[in-house]
C-alpha cells in the first residue's frame, strides 16, 4: 500500500488551488485538532471529501466521537484522543488547529484550562508544525476585538479587551495564540495562517452548549421560552459552517498569511434572532428576559473585505436559509429519529 502523501486524488475538490483541472496533485495528511467538535467534523468531512488522509487530534471536552464516526471505517481517517496541551509527534502535511472550547459557558467552566489549551496548547501545535514543517492555521476569534469601539472590525483594528475579565482566558488567550503564531512565523519561517472566526451556527452544535442560536433552537422545539440576555439590543453577525469551513480551506490553500475575518456580514439584534427562530420554528414561542453575563459585547459584525478580496470568499447562505438545516438536525438529536419524522 502506498503511504497516504504518495496518493494522487482528482484536483476537482481542491479548494483554492492552482492546479489545472484534470491535472493531479499529491494527497495531503491532515492533522485536524479539536476535530470532533461542531467546526472541525464539518471539515474533515470536506478534507476526506477532497481525498485528503486526516488525523483528528481530539480530547473530547466538548467534541464528541458521533460528530465522526461516520469516518470510522475510512482508511484515510484515524482518529486520537489527545489533549493539545501534552507534546505530540505526528507526521503530517497541514495542521488546522482548532482545538479549544468555543461557547462562553464551556470556556468559563475551567478558565486555567482554556488559557492553558489556548497557549500551551497552540505553542506544541506550533512546535510540531515547526519540527515537521507543515502549514499551520490558527482559528482565532472575533472575540479578540472585545467590547468593539469600532463597527464593523475591520483586521487592522487591535480591539478593546479587559484582561482581567471573565472572557479573558479565551479572548486573550486567543491573542496570545495569534502572538505565538505570528512569533513561529518571523522567528522560525513556519507557514502559517489565521482566521478571525465570527459567530457560527449550524448541525452538530452541542445543543446545550449554552451559546444564543443553539439555545434559542432547542428552546423553541422544546416549547421552552427563548431566554434573553439584556435587553436583546446586542448584536452579532451569524454564518453557517459551511461557509467557514470553505473559507478555512480557501486560507490554508492561499497565499496569504492573514489574520482574516471569517464572518457574515448580516447582523442582528438577539431580538431579531428570536423573531427568526420563531418564523422558521414556532410563531407562538415566547421570550424571557434574563440577566446578561459579565463583559458581554455590545456588538459584532465583521468586515470581509479582505478575505473577498484575497481570497475570494465571501458566505453564500443567510441566516434564515441556514436556519432550518440545523433546526432539522436538532430535531432529530432532541427528540430521535422517529418522532422528527412525525412533526
Ligand atoms: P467545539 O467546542 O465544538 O470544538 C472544539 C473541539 O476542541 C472539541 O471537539 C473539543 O473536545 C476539543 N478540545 C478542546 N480542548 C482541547 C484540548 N485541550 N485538547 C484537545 N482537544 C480539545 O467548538 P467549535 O465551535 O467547533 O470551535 C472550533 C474552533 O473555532 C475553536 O478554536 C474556536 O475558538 C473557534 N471559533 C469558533 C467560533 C464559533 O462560533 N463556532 C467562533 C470563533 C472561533
Ligand atoms: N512539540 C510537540 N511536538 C513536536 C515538536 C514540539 O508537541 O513534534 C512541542 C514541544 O514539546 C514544545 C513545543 O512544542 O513544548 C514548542 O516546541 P519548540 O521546538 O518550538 O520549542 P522548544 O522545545 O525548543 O522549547
Ligand atoms: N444570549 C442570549 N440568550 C442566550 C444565550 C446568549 O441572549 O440564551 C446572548 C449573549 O448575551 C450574547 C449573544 O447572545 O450577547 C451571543 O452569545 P453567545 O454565547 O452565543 O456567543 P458570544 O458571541 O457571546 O461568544
Amino acid at each position: 500500500v502506498e503511504p497516504a502523501h504518495h496518493r494522487d486524488v482528482a484536483t476537482r475538490h481542491f479548494v483554492g488551488g492552482k492546479v489545472p483541472l484534470g491535472l493531479k496533485r499529491k494527497a495531503l495528511r491532515v492533522l485536524v485538532t479539536g476535530g470532533a467538535g461542531f467546526v472541525g467534523s464539518h471539515l474533515v468531512d470536506r478534507l476526506l471529501e477532497r481525498g485528503d488522509s486526516v488525523i483528528v487530534v481530539d480530547n473530547f471536552f466538548t467534541g464528541r466521537k458521533d460528530n465522526v464516526l461516520h469516518h470510522l471505517n475510512d482508511p484515510n481517517f484515524e482518529m486520537i484522543r489527545h489533549d493539545v496541551v501534552e507534546p505530540i509527534l505526528l507526521e503530517v502535511d497541514q495542521i488546522y488547529h482548532l482545538a479549544c472550547p468555543a461557547s462562553p459557558v464551556h470556556y468559563k467552566y475551567n478558565p486555567i484550562k482554556t488559557i492553558k489549551t489556548n497557549v500551551v496548547g497552540t505553542l506544541n501545535m506550533l512546535g510540531l508544525a515547526k519540527r515537521i514543517n507543515a502549514r499551520f492555521l490558527l482559528t482565532s476569534t472575533s472575540e479578540v476585538y472585545g467590547d468593539p469601539l469600532q463597527h464593523p472590525q475591520v483586521e487592522t483594528y487591535w480591539g478593546n479587551v479587559n484582561p482581567i475579565g471573565v472572557r479573558s482566558c479565551y479572548d486573550e488567550g486567543k491573542r496570545t495564540a495569534e502572538t505565538l503564531t505570528m512569533d513561529y512565523h518571523r522567528g522560525a519561517n513556519l507557514e502559517v495562517r489565521i482566521a478571525r472566526i465570527f459567530n457560527t451556527y449550524g448541525p452538530r452544535m452541542c445543543i446545550d452548549d449554552g451559546r444564543v442560536v443553539s439555545n434559542f433552537v432547542a428552546q423553541a422545539l422544546r416549547k421552552e421560552p427563548l431566554t434573553v440576555y439584556g435587553d436583546g439590543k446586542q448584536t452579532r453577525s451569524f454564518q453557517y459552517v459551511s461557509d467557514l469551513v470553505e473559507g478555512l480551506m480557501k486560507l490554508m490553500e492561499g497565499e496569504h498569511v492573514g489574520p482574516f475575518n471569517l464572518g457574515n456580514p448580516g447582523e442582528f439584534t438577539m431580538l431579531e434572532l428570536a423573531k427568526v427562530v420563531q418564523d422558521t420554528i414556532d410563531p407562538n414561542a415566547r421570550i424571557e428576559f434574563r440577566k446578561n453575563t459579565q463583559d458581554d459585547p455590545h456588538k459584532r459584525k465583521p468586515d470581509i473585505s479582505r478575505a473577498k478580496e484575497f481570497l475570494g470568499w465571501e458566505p453564500k447562505i443567510p441566516l434564515r436559509e441556514g436556519l432550518p438545516l440545523m433546526v432539522s438536525d436538532f430535531r432529530k438529536r432532541i427528540f430521535g429519529d422517529q418522532d422528527a419524522a412525525a412533526t
